[in-house]
């Protein structure tokens, strides 16, 4: 069995400071925080960013860069920036949505297919996908392909048996969004199943569910994702106090429950990333 890649998602789109104040805004948090998640053991930082002043959600690409830029001068952690743009409108949405993949993180999120949230529908139009897919390929990026129901896969399988997708698929299911997939171990099991062989696959929990899942993908062979974006507690009742501290927890469990963290390195050669060499400092410390 591979070692567990854990995923720090560190400021999301709707988690605010009213939430949990730790909750990171401007682009010097967030990398902050990307770099503690780095030495806590989280091997892939999966990064949004906000307007500095309101922590309204943003996809302008020179926070982007101002972020990536901070990370990559301190340390070699895995980059998957967001293309989610859940708060975006207008025609030229989708092309505003693609522009964190023109500073060549390693990863970018994909959403696949459209869904209901609780307040506002999710808009990933069929073109979408094979658009995202594309301009992804051509900067050299491996999609995430996010998923928050079953037929989500199908919509990646698609892509996939199109050749738009590099091997092996990556996939992150995205359990217990309101009203996504619920976040229950037979529903998880049964995602997992649609998979395609030799997928690579990570599993999120939002909000209370963040820490079954994370211990059901432990067990049943998956990577895990963690952070603020999904979830601000630790247990029940607690805030966590850092994106860093749930990191530590995740690998606590992974520990626990008789698998071993992946480093940066292991994270990519189990994604099937090429060596990226260190842009800038060398790290100060190996988690
Ligand atoms: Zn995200």
């Amino acid at each position: 069995m591979d070692k567990v890649i854990i995923t720090a998602a560190l400021t999301g789109s709707r988690t605010t400071k009213a939430h949990n104040p730790a909750v990171p805004y401007t682009p010097q948090e967030i990398a902050e925080d990307a770099v503690a998640c780095w030495q806590a053991g989280a091997a892939v930082v999966h990064i949004h960013v906000r307007d500095p002043q309101t922590g309204a959600p943003s996809m302008d690409l020179a926070l982007f860069r101002e972020v990536v830029e901070r990370i990559r001068a301190r340390c070699d952690v895995v980059l998957n920036l967001t293309t989610s743009g859940l708060h975006l409108e207008g025609p030229d949405v989708l092309e505003r949505r693609l522009a964190p993949v023109t500073l060549h993180p390693d990863l970018c999120s994909l959403d696949i297919g459209s869904v209901n949230f609780r307040d506002r529908v999710f808009l990933n139009p069929p073109e979408w996908g094979e658009v995202a897919a594309r301009r992804m390929r051509e900067h050299g990026v491996k999609p995430e392909i996010e998923v928050f129901d079953v037929g989500h896969v199908a919509q990646a399988l698609d892509l996939i048996a199109r050749g738009l997708v590099e091997e092996p698929p990556y996939f992150q299911l995205c359990m217990g969004v309101p009203w996504g997939i619920p976040a229950t171990p037979e529903n998880l099991l049964f995602l997992r199943s649609q998979l395609p062989p030799g997928a690579r696959w990570s599993v999120l929990g939002v909000g209370r569910a963040q820490w079954t899942m994370v211990a059901l993908g432990i067990l049943l062979g998956g990577h895990v994702r963690v952070g603020f974006e999904d979830n601000v507690y630790l247990e029940r009742g607690v805030l966590a106090a850092s994106n860093a501290q749930m990191v530590e927890k995740a690998v606590r469990l992974v520990r626990d429950l008789g698998r071993e963290v992946a480093s940066v390195d292991e994270a990519r050669a189990i994604l099937g990333l090429p060596a990226r060499p260190l842009a800038q400092a060398a790290p100060t410390a190996t988690p």
